[in-house]
C-alpha cells in the first residue's frame, strides 16, 4: 500500500517539525469561494484589469465596489473552514506546522484555528480609509452606500493589494525566511504562476526541504520542483492525510 501518495506523505509529516504551508485560491473552493483562474473561476466574470487593478480602483471606486467588491464580500461573509483548513490546524496542534503563507485574502485558516499565518496579499475581511488609515471589518461595511465611507469621509478599500500594488515587504521577507528554513513545504491548491509567491517553493526546495503539492491538477512545479503530487480535492487529502497521521502518532483524531 506505500505507493499510495496519502501514506507516504504521512509517514514523511509524522516526524517531522517545522512544515511550511504554502496555500492558494484551492484550498477555498470547497468553502465555496471560486478560484480566479480556471473553471468557475471570477476571472470568467471579470477583467481583471478593469475591475481588479489598482487604477481601476482610483479612477471609480464606486464601480469596482458594486461589482467585484460586493460580490467579494458575500460570498466571504458565508463561507466557512472547510477540512483542508482544519486539517491544516490539526497539524499546529500537533506541533507539526509552523506556518502558513497564504495567497488567499479570505481569513479562513485564522478562522479554523492557525496561529501564525503569512497573508501574502493582505486580508479582505478588513476595510481600510483611503483618507486617515481607520479600519473597519469588512462584515460591519454598510454596502447601502456605495462607495462605503469611513467617518471622516474617506473611501474605504479592501485591506488586501490590488493588482498593480506591492506586496508589503515585510510578508515577502518573512516568507523567504520561513522557506528556507522548513524540512518539508506544503503546496496546496495554488497553480503557482503568479509571482513571487511561485518562487516561495523553489526557494525552499533549494534549501533542502521536501516539497509536497496537493493539487486537482499538476501545475508548474509538479514536474521540476515538487518531490511528488497528491491530486485531489484538498479537504478531501488533508482530512485522510491527517487521520493517517493521528493513527501513526497513535493519536486518536478529535
Ligand atoms: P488560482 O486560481 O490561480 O489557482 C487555483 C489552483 O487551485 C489551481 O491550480 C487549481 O487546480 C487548484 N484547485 C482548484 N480546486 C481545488 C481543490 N478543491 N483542491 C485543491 N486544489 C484545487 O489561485 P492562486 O494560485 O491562489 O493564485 C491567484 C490569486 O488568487 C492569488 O493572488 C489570490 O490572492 C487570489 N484569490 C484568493 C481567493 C481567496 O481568498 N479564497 C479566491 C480567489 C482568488
Ligand atoms: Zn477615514
Amino acid at each position: 500500500m506505500m505507493d499510495d501518495p496519502i501514506q507516504i506523505a504521512a509517514k514523511d509529516l509524522a516526524n517531522t517539525q517545522k512544515v511550511v504551508a504554502l496555500t492558494g485560491a484551492g484550498i477555498s473552493v470547497e468553502s465555496g469561494i471560486p478560484p480566479f483562474r480556471g473553471k468557475g473561476g471570477l476571472w470568467e466574470k471579470f477583467d481583471p484589469m478593469e475591475y481588479a487593478h489598482i487604477n481601476a480602483f482610483m479612477k471609480n471606486p464606486a464601480k469596482v465596489w458594486n461589482v467585484l467588491i460586493k460580490e467579494m464580500k458575500e460570498i466571504i461573509d458565508k463561507a466557512k473552514p472547510n477540512d483542508a483548513h482544519k486539517g491544516l490546524a490539526r497539524l499546529e496542534d500537533l506541533g507539526i506546522l509552523t506556518t502558513i503563507i497564504t495567497q488567499n485574502v479570505d481569513g479562513l485558516h485564522q478562522v479554523a484555528g492557525n496561529t501564525d499565518v503569512i497573508e501574502f496579499h493582505g486580508n479582505f475581511a478588513w476595510q481600510r480609509c483611503l483618507d486617515c488609515g481607520s479600519r473597519c471589518e469588512t462584515a460591519k461595511i454598510d454596502v447601502t452606500r456605495i462607495p462605503p465611507r469611513c467617518e471622516c469621509g474617506g473611501i474605504y478599500r479592501p485591506d488586501c493589494i490590488f493588482f498593480g500594488e506591492m506586496i508589503p515587504p515585510q510578508h515577502l521577507y518573512r516568507s523567504e525566511k520561513v522557506a528556507s528554513n522548513c524540512n518539508i513545504m506544503l503546496v496546496v491548491g495554488t497553480s503557482a504562476r503568479i509571482q513571487p509567491a511561485a518562487s516561495i517553493p523553489v526557494m525552499a526546495k533549494q534549501a533542502g526541504a521536501k516539497v509536497i503539492e496537493i493539487n486537482t491538477e499538476r501545475t508548474p512545479l509538479s514536474e521540476k520542483i515538487s518531490d511528488y503530487i497528491i491530486l485531489g480535492k484538498a479537504g478531501e487529502v488533508i482530512k485522510r492525510l491527517t487521520a493517517e497521521i493521528e493513527r501513526l502518532k497513535n493519536l486518536n483524531p478529535i
